[in-house]
């Protein structure tokens, strides 16, 4: 079975984060991505399974090198997610990114095989109860997050899947089910 690189998408508090970690929980066949990032370890934090903890250097040189299917700064810090990584485990394992809209997007131009599979909420209200709900975050934070929200839900036609994340198992079964069917069906 050839082994598929799938970007699983969506808005902040949607369900991502909850529907990677069940799935790669349960599957031997299936690990996420580890990003490189320039920000400072934190505690408890292990390089090579949380993040590659790079100097600034190091990452700049990695961008120049064209390392990255795509990357950005946040706070002054960079976040990238390395081509290398990504396509020596692509030999053994399928990989799932966790990412945001912008960035799915972005890796698909440097990345044409990637699956593009969206989450969207059941409702923006109810998205809003989760991201309230998780306690993540503040006013403003919910501000930002909430204001881009009407253009994640609109690049949806350049998805190759779309889930509505209602009943949490349901969401599960369905990226489970893409993972099987374009593994299999891929050349
Ligand atoms: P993301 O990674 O997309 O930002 P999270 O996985 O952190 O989102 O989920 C945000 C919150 O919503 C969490 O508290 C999570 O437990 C909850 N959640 C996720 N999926 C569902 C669902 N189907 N129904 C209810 N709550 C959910």
């Amino acid at each position: 079975m050839r082994h598929i690189l799938m970007a699983v998408s969506g808005p902040a508090g949607v369900g991502k984060g909850t529907i990677v970690k069940t799935i790669i929980a349960k599957r031997d066949d299936v690990v996420e991505s580890v990003s490189c990032t320039t920000r400072k370890p934190r505690a408890g934090e292990i390089d090579g399974k949380h993040y590659f903890f790079l100097s600034k250097e190091e990452f700049l040189r990695r961008i120049e090198e064209k390392d990255f299917l795509e990357y950005d700064e946040h706070f002054g810090n960079y976040y990238g997610t390395p081509r290398s990584f990504v396509e020596e485990t692509l030999k053994t394992k399928s990989v799932i990114l966790e990412i945001d809209v912008v960035g799915s997007l972005n890796v698909k131009k440097e990345f044409p095989e990637l699956v593009l599979v969206m989450i969207a909420p059941p409702s923006v209200e109810e998205l809003k109860r989760r991201l309230i709900g998780r306690g993540s975050e503040d006013e403003e934070s919910l501000k930002t997050r909430l204001a881009r929200l009407d253009y994640e839900l609109a690049q949806r036609d350049k998805y190759d899947y779309y889930i509505v994340n209602d009943d949490l198992d349901t969401a599960i079964a369905e990226v489970e089910a893409i993972l099987d069917g374009e593994g299999n069906t891929a050349q």
